[in-house]
């Protein structure tokens, strides 16, 4: 029999796509580099479906009914480009080949434009949900061309994750749009992490409530609005116990977040297109003071304030907290959606906002009944501008709104750190301000390089004449 598709790459990704497409009943051709991952694969889950294990990629590609549909699961840069060259002389027009590793959106248009002059249809395709998701039903977010998506769509919606027996996958846009939501919904998770983070630590030194008293407080929480797979794992972590020492495992974890790029290209493209997206930015920045261990150890002993008094903070900082964290979320929800639309605007993707929340609301790492609200919000016969003007979440800002001051000031007044919070509330703070300190950062330009303002009165440019008689000139 010819299979239907083929994974070449069977690290833990690629091997657990391969077994969740042979789970649904699909004739999947497996390859890898070296052979003994294959061999591994079909030896220890064989017995999952039908695999035709190949041992070279000529064998590989002659597996496949034409079109051909090859999924590549390598390690993501110069391997992916690599795999890309060995495949594609043995490819014919019509063909697919799709990229599900994390890359970076500029080299899946790069390669997208290469191989569309070859005839062969390329697909960046992000793929969230980690290994779990793998095997179970990710979601995924693949760009491309709308025709290849007819062949494919199918068989990637028959293995993503369901949530009220919808797909959690669907066509993004043409060339790097899958790519591009993929990293932006990494930034967005990274901004998540780091507020849960945030809140527990508000709680932790705050309250002094131990790591597993908070695991009680995430789950309570997980019933509720900020219902979310962040939000029960955190709890699952917090009640881990560490069998060498008894200790919560959190207290013997080194604090120093690393990161594997996702989040820091998020900003770096958030930079050029000029979307504030000071959540995500945060969270990442957040990670790299933790990993400083020449700059931490040089501020120990920095003057602060003497910290928590005795009985300030009473139990109703919980509930400030849970507020203060959910305001918070939508700011960075609303600023990663944000620089989906301009990064959809600025390569003419058309990507569809409500469409994406809809498959981020299972399989990815995000996954939230908060996505439902988000696709409610942008399938509203009147889509907002930004998230924060949706109905459901104004009213959710306008609850939150003394708490969440409440845990900023708090959190200054007592030297906790909470970066994501402060920056999610001054954004907020900012948006809705009548005026802004521009003004005066505009007065600054024209004083020292004449950069000429706008004025709020008449149309047109002037300048003061700073060094002179300081009269105004322009029109
Ligand atoms: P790795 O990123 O660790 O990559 C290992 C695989 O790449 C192996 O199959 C390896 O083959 C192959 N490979 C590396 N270099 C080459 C090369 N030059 N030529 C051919 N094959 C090569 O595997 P993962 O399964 O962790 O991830 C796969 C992709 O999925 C990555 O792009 C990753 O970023 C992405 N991803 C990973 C997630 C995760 O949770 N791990 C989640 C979502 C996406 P060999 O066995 O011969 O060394």
């Amino acid at each position: 029999t010819q299979a239907q598709i083929g994974v070449t790459g069977l690290a833990v990704m690629g091997a657990n796509l391969a077994r969740n497409l042979a789970r649904h009943g699909h004739t999947v051709a497996v390859h890898n580099r070296s052979q003994s991952r294959t061999k591994t694969l079909v030896e220890e889950h064989g017995h999952e479906g039908s695999f035709v294990a190949c041992e070279t990629p000529e064998e590989f590609v002659a597996a496949l009914e034409r079109p051909r549909r090859v999924i590549v699961m390598v390690k993501a840069g110069a391997p992916t480009d690599a795999v890309i060259e060995e495949f594609a002389p043995l490819l014919e027009p019509g063909d697919m080949l799709v990229d599900g590793g994390n890359a970076h959106f500029l080299d899946t248009r790069r390669r997208e434009a290469a191989l569309r002059e070859r005839g062969i249809h390329f697909v960046g395709a992000g793929v969230s949900g980690g290994e779990e998701g793998a095997l179970l039903g990710p979601s995924i977010m693949p760009g491309g061309s709308k025709e290849s998506y007819e062949a494919l769509g199918p068989l990637l919606e028959d293995i993503a994750a369901k949530v009220d027996g919808v797909p959690c996958c669907t066509h993004i846009g043409p060339d790097g749009a899958g790519h591009f939501v993929k990293m932006v919904h990494n930034g967005i998770e990274y901004a998540d992490m780091q507020l849960i983070a945030e809140a527990y630590d508000l709680l932790r030194q705050g309250l002094g409530l131990s790591p597993s008293q908070l695991a009680d407080v995430f789950d309570e929480w997980n019933r509720g609005e900020l219902s979310s797979y962040l939000i029960e794992i955190t709890a699952e972590v917090l009640r881990q116990v560490d069998a060498s020492t008894g200790k919560p495992l959190v207290d013997v974890i080194a604090d120093r977040a690393e990161q594997k790029g996702t989040g820091r290209w998020t900003v770096q493209i958030a930079l050029d297109l000029g979307v504030p997206v000071s959540g995500i930015a945060e969270a990442v920045f957040a990670r790299s003071v933790s990993g400083h261990a020449d700059l931490r150890e040089a501020a120990r002993g920095l003057p602060g304030p003497s910290g928590v008094p005795a009985g300030v903070l009473d139990e109703s900082f919980v509930e400030d907290v849970r507020r203060a964290l959910y305001a918070s979320k939508i700011i960075a929800y609303a600023q990663g959606f944000d620089q989906i639309r301009a990064g959809s605007a600025e390569y003419g993707w058309e990507v569809d906002p409500g469409a994406l929340a809809t498959i981020w609301r299972g399989g990815c790492i995000i996954r939230a009944v908060f996505l439902d609200r988000i696709r409610e919000a942008y399938e509203s016969e009147t889509p907002p501008v930004t998230l924060l003007t949706a109905p459901l979440f104004v009213e959710a800002l306008g609850l939150a709104q003394d708490s969440w001051r409440r845990v900023v000031a708090r959190a200054a007044e007592f030297g906790i750190p909470a970066p994501g919070f402060s920056t999610a509330l001054a954004y907020y703070d900012s948006l809705r301000a009548e005026r802004l300190p521009a003004a005066l950062i505009q007065g600054q330009r024209d004083f020292f390089g004449a950069h000429t303002y706008q004025r709020t009165d008449r149309e047109g440019s002037f300048h003061t004449l700073w060094s002179g008689d300081r009269s105004e000139i322009g029109g």
